[in-house]
């Protein structure tokens, strides 16, 4: 039995699947912030390119990834399946547990899978530069290594604590070339506006976002680029998916359940909308989302329209929010602390199609060591979560006495997070608990949508 199941790069899928044909229902609008009317393509060309504008909106099931992609994605694509049998044996489970190792890109998570994309489609439609938000640095990290590839300009909001806190990954954005601005920023005017009321104003992503869009739709040279949520960045992470079913296959095996943590909910995506067809067709696969408990979207969240930033900017749509000035604590899994999700992903978790489940950071990160103590990679506190999740699958297989397949996705590596280990070791790291005040207050917030 062999404990890598890899794939031969020219086996590497060729085209991305879109779930939007096989969503139960039509897919909800994207409403205009100032108007409250359906966005119409004209309103996002400051923003974005048509190729993406057209992929987002996109009925076709398979849309073909072209040859500039591929060679760029060969770089570190297909990535390996791996079978967990070190930790199967620690947990001393019957499950089989597989995962798909996200990590082995040169950013060292999925994102880059998206913003090489996103930085193609933008090149060839002529765009000079790209803007864009980062919370603890991966996103800003992905898309610089892409842009590079490119040679297009980058800028990148960076939320202040983390360009303070994690120099490492600004470091990264820098190395591969682009420029980054700690947010709240002198760069725009509502960064300006909120120094000038708090010049110590420690940021946040949803600030960043802000900062990002007006930058970009100021700038007729610029665009805009979002690493997660948005139905392209969900299409382009299924190559992820696509893979693993066929290193699956290659294992003789199909799985029981499909595990991913949920920030913007693109990870997920990645690997678990490939799986929807064939739900729809009978076979018994469940998708999991796993979240953390401090900003539990999937799990608390109201399902309704919200806006998808916190200066109001960005365009209002249907998912599960705990509302657009919802601050979470400042727990270690920077990259799942947005108050909203992917609309697709939302949407079939109404539908049941999807289900979701929330942890504590502590429980995270014990089983993180567990991981890093048995498969020998050190974990991204996010990803922490989806091993989490397919350990208490695990467990619960044991308990049952049951052969059960997990297959989670492994979206990341922590060597830039090893603070974060640091604080866990060293017992400063807490549970928080749910925020039910501070949700609650920030609900009140949402925008009045009649539809
Ligand atoms: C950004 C990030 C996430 C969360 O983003 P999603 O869009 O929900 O996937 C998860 N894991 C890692 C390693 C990340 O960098």
């Amino acid at each position: 039995m062999s404990k890598q199941i890899l794939l031969k790069q020219d086996e590497m899928p060729t085209s991305w699947y879109n779930v939007i044909p096989d969503l139960p229902g039509p897919p909800t609008p994207v409403l205009h912030p100032a108007t409250l009317q359906p966005v119409t393509p004209d309103d996002l060309t400051p923003l974005f390119p048509m190729g993406l504008i057209g992929q987002e909106v996109s009925g076709e099931r398979w849309t073909a990834i072209p040859q500039e992609i591929l060679d760029i994605y060969a770089i570190w694509r297909p990535t390996p399946l791996v079978r967990a049998t070190r930790l199967e044996k620690v947990l001393d489970t019957p499950a089989h547990i597989y995962f798909k190792n996200e990590s082995v890109s040169p950013a060292g998570s999925h994102k880059p899978n998206t913003a090489v994309a996103q930085a193609y489609y933008n090149k060839i439609e002529g765009t000079k530069r790209l803007v864009t938000e980062t919370g603890a640095g991966q996103w800003g990290s992905a898309l610089s290594l892409a842009c590079n590839f490119f040679d297009l300009e980058l800028q990148v909001f960076m939320v202040k604590v983390s360009y303070q806190q994690k120099p490492y990954r600004r470091s990264l954005i820098q190395t591969w070339g682009a420029k980054v601005f700690p947010s709240p920023s002198d760069q725009t005017n509502y960064g300006r506006q909120l120094l000038e009321q708090d010049p110590d104003n420690p940021g946040s992503l949803g600030i960043a976002i802000s900062e990002a869009v007006e930058k970009a739709a100021t700038d007729p040279e610029a665009h805009y680029s979002l690493g997660s949520v948005l139905n392209h960045v969900c299409m382009h992470q299924t190559i992820v998916g696509l893979e693993a079913k066929k290193q699956m296959e290659m294992a003789g095996e199909y799985p029981d359940v499909v595990i991913g943590c949920v920030g913007g909910g693109s990870n997920f995506a990645g690997i678990a909308f490939p799986f929807v067809p064939d739900k729809a067709d009978g076979k018994s696969v469940r998708l999991l989302g796993a979240e953390p408990a401090s900003c539990p979207t999937l799990t608390k969240g109201k399902y309704t329209f919200d806006f998808g930033d916190t200066a109001r900017m960005a365009p209002i749509v249907k998912m599960h929010t705990l509302g657009h000035d919802f601050v979470p604590p400042g727990i270690h899994a920077g990259g799942l602390r947005y108050h909203g999700d992917s609309p697709l992903v939302c949407q079939l978790v109404d539908a049941g199609v999807i289900e979701a489940r929330a942890h504590q950071q502590l429980s995270c990160f014990e089983a993180a060591v567990l991981f890093a103590r048995s498969e020998g990679i050190i974990p991204a506190p996010e990803t922490s979560h989806a091993i989490r999740a397919a350990i208490d699958e695990a467990l619960e297989a044991k308990k049952l006495g049951e052969k059960r397949v997990i297959l989670f996705n492994f979206s990341g590596h922590g060597h830039f997070d090893m603070g974060s280990y640091d604080a866990y070791f060293s017992g400063e790291l807490k549970d928080f608990d749910y925020p039910e005040a501070k949700i609650k207050a920030a609900l009140a917030n949402l925008p009045q949508v009649n539809m």
